[in-house]
């Protein structure tokens, strides 16, 4: 039997995905959304490219249909997940998916999410049933995974209600939306997102990096005075900008892992097959060394393409140089030359 070819859609990590596709030998190919050939071409490592006008054209059955001919495991990444049409992908798409593809929901739902963590018995912030139920900092997060528009901090109704008018102004909200906000504890700590990588075919958890995220403004308002922040009445925001990489205190990669074991019982009980393959548990860490879990994401996250050639823990773990994408083409080779690449696609 051929190996099979991995495809994966251009954004998010496809470069490193690709990468790590031909680092193992595999064919690679790029689903290309129109006008951003000539960025993917300057790399050369899609063996075949098709464009397409938007990232829901996977659906299509020409699509679908190249990519069962062309024998393709399709590697899942953040722009599948904030496109939607995740009910479609569960049930209309017909390609193999690496990974589990009926996770997607519960990571793009905050009420599902939540909901997994917290049978996970992994520790989470406190989540809020309505805004008048505040009286301590909680952070205030707006439907929809949009990289922390609009996200605020209030300390009590009063301000919920104060924040969220100034925010209406401003355009960062719409109407309506204030309805549907998710409403949780602040956690006052830093924030550190592991990397895992859960191998089915290996039968271990394995920690491929970590990072944290460059947030504006969140990260912008500790370069001006104390006085100037509160004269300019700023509401901070959690815009994604980039990624920074993260080294560990050793003593607390214990708790990491716990985390990370407890997350990959806890799909299997409720969102079968399980987890396969790349996770990160997004967390806070307190003065205490407590780390909260606020959110995870059932697939590579873009905080891995700070080690396309490895991580100080993917270094400790194997002996070339790892990243996620060529973890994720080393099990779904393991997986095809052992005969049950079932295993570790949906
Ligand atoms: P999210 O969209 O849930 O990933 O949140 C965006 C950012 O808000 C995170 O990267 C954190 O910096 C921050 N954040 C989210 N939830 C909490 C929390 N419960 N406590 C403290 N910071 C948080």
């Amino acid at each position: 039997m051929l190996p099979p070819t991995v495809a994966v859609i251009g954004s998010h990590s496809a470069l490193q995905i690709l990468r790590g596709a031909k680092q193992e030998g595999l064919r690679t190919l790029l689903i290309c959304l129109k006008g951003r050939e000539r960025l993917y071409d300057r790399f050369r490592l899609a063996d075949r490219t098709v464009s397409v006008d938007s990232v829901e054209a996977i659906l299509e059955d020409g699509i679908q249909d190249l990519l069962e001919e062309e024998g393709a495991v399709f590697v899942p990444h953040g722009t599948l997940i904030s496109g939607g049409r995740l009910e479609d992908l569960e049930k209309r798409f017909r390609p193999r998916i690496f990974g589990n593809r009926f996770i997607f929901k519960w990571e793009y739902d905050r009420d599902l999410k939540d909901r997994l963590l917290r049978e996970a018995g992994i520790r989470t912030p406190k989540k809020l049933c309505s805004y008048s139920e505040i009286d301590g900092p909680a952070i205030v997060k707006l439907p929809g995974a949009e990289g922390g528009r609009g996200y605020f901090i209030a300390k009590s109704p009063k301000d919920f209600e104060a924040k969220i008018r100034q925010l209406t102004d401003k355009g960062l909200i719409s109407k309506g939306e204030e309805e549907r906000v998710f409403i949780q504890e602040y956690i006052i700590g830093v924030p550190v997102y592991p990397h895992f990588f859960w191998s089915v075919i290996e039968g271990r958890l394995e920690l491929m990096g970590c990072d944290r995220r460059y947030e504006t403004s969140i990260d912008a308002i500790g370069r001006i005075t104390a006085e100037d922040q509160l004269e300019l009445g700023i509401t901070p925001t959690f815009r994604v900008i980039g990624n920074m990489p993260l080294v560990l205190r050793e003593s607390l990669l214990m708790d990491v892992f716990d985390d990370g074991e407890k997350f990959v019982s806890a799909a299997e009980r409720l969102v079968p097959p399980g987890m396969i393959g790349p996770f990160c548990l997004e967390m806070i860490c307190d003065e205490e060394g407590k780390l909260y879990t606020f959110e995870f994401s059932g697939r590579i996250v873009a905080g891995t393409n700070l080690f396309v050639s490895g991580s100080p823990y993917s270094d400790l773990l194997f002996d070339e140089p790892m990243s996620m994408g060529r973890r994720i083409a080393r099990e779904i080779k393991a997986a095809s030359e052992l005969g049950v690449i079932e295993k570790v696609t949906t």
